[in-house]
């Protein structure tokens, strides 16, 4: 089939990019009414946003453009894109539009398009909304058919509710925690300390008023530092921290480590296999993952290991064509309990780990010791573009050709005690390395090893 080549606009998650230098209102606006043009007049749609300060034109250009094209449009104001999922399910919305960039550092904004079912829209309505924005044939409606807005206030209340729900409540009760939560200056501030409130906890909230936010949005050791003295100081059981969707969630033990968010999954997964055994026996997850921790892990336990490519679309597209898992995960803390709803849910997340160590009757420092972790290191080489950094994966695959391979998302290659992945990323123009193994100091050699190759191969590239 012919299809002409357009610029891609979505990455792995969104159209995502800087306010006011590739995100202008005017980009943001062509982006309402392409998303409009799609999904047709008198479609109703569900709105919301992360807490970012830059994202106040890209709201009112989207709306601006979703209304030319006469969507109805309910807004549900600030809140965690799994709320807003839940509510485009539940209350038979025909899709969603998320003003958010999740982890991206604050001068970003992002747009991410949802479709009826709750689920982030597959890669050929992308297209399609691509296709249009291009084009620029918008389906403008006569005046008398302009969509309105109004406001959709009970999306927070409802996902609040709805994820209390799935857990037992009384038990988690019984337990008493005392949880800091980190609600990185977004959403999650609505939600989280709700949840844990309803679930018994005693909580300390940071990070909770909307803004510019105190740490950076993506939830990573460097980033909790006072996350972790606080939890320390206090003598909480655990914290709990966001990224600005809320979409993720990453545990700090009371030892003041944070956990990776891998390993967190494997814990979650135990439990949810424990407590669901209707389930079927799998798990989906990304060539991201370590394969030596689920090989440690949950493969032990009986549990299969669904690979798929990197973006949690495809493992939610996975998990309805496979009929059903456990749970689906990434390993930055994104995790999705199907029971609930086939998306990354920082709510549902947090709401199971209490119920886990309540029903184990053990803390989270007792169950993370519990668990084998290879060392995984991470690391990244930023590139001038897409084309540059795609190039310096193919020049890696080519020199490990000798090797077991995975070529699912860029590649991943297998040796006798350690495994590597080196791809391209969908949102940020790096490529990113992962290098795992038994030891620490072969992770890190492999990864320092691997930064240094691609690094040279990038340079190589620039300059051919
Ligand atoms: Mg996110």
């Amino acid at each position: 089939m012919y299809r002409p080549l357009y610029p891609r606009l979505f990455g792995t998650d969104g159209v995502r990019g800087i306010v006011n230098k590739d995100f202008t209102p005017f980009f943001a606006l062509k982006l309402g009414l392409a998303i409009g043009s799609y999904f047709g007049p008198g479609a109703r749609i569900l709105i919301g946003r992360d807490a970012r300060v830059g994202n106040a034109p890209v709201l009112h250009a989207v709306l601006s453009g979703l209304t030319a094209t006469g969507v109805k449009v309910y807004d549900a104001g600030v809140l965690p894109t799994p709320a807003l999922q839940l509510s485009v399910r539940d209350f038979g919305f025909d899709g969603g539009v998320v003003v958010t960039a999740s982890h991206n550092p604050p001068e970003y904004s992002g747009v991410k398009v949802i479709m009826s079912d709750g689920i982030e829209a597959p890669r050929n309505v992308e297209e399609e909304i691509e296709r249009m924005f291009h084009e620029e044939k918008f389906r403008y409606v006569p005046w008398s058919s302009i969509g309105s807005v109004q406001s959709f206030p009970r999306a927070i209340e409802h996902y609040v509710e709805s994820v209390v729900k799935r857990v037992d409540a009384e038990a988690v009760r019984k337990r008493g925690f005392k949880v800091v939560a980190d609600c990185a200056n977004s959403g999650a501030a609505l939600t989280t300390p709700a949840i844990l409130k309803k679930l018994g906890a005693k909580v300390l909230s940071i990070n909770c008023d909307f803004g510019t936010p105190y740490r950076s949005y993506e939830p990573t050791p460097e980033n909790l530092e006072d996350t972790v003295r606080i939890v320390r100081a206090v003598e909480a059981d655990l914290a709990v921290a966001h990224d600005a969707d809320a979409d993720r969630a990453i545990f700090i033990d009371r030892k003041g480590r944070v956990i990776p968010g891998d390993v967190s999954a494997v814990m979650l997964i135990y439990h949810i296999a424990e407590k669901n055994p209707d389930l079927p026996r799998r798990i989906v997850t990304p060539v991201s993952t370590s394969h030596f921790l689920m090989d440690e892990t949950v493969v032990k336990k009986g549990i299969e290991v669904v690979w798929t490519a990197v973006g949690f679309i495809k493992i939610a597209r996975k998990i309805q064509e496979i009929g059903g898992a456990i749970a689906g995960f990434e390993d930055n803390g994104g995790f999705a309990y199907p029971k609930h709803q086939l998306v990354r849910d920082g709510g549902m997340s947090t709401a199971l780990m209490l119920e886990a160590l309540a029903k184990k009757g053990a803390g989270l420092d007792a169950l993370y010791d519990s668990i084998p972790k290879p060392a995984i290191v991470r690391t990244k080489v930023p590139v001038s573009s897409r084309e540059v950094g795609l190039k310096a994966v193919e020049m890696v695959r080519e020199r490990f050709s000798g090797y077991r391979r995975i070529e699912i998302d860029g590649v991943k290659i297998f040796a006798e005690d350690w495994a590597a992945l080196v791809r391209m990323s969908g949102t940020e123009p790096i490529v990113r390395i992962m290098a795992e193994s038994p030891s620490e100091e072969k992770a890190m050699k492999v990864a320092e090893e691997l930064k240094n190759l691609v690094a040279s191969l990038v340079a190589e590239v620039t300059r051919s």
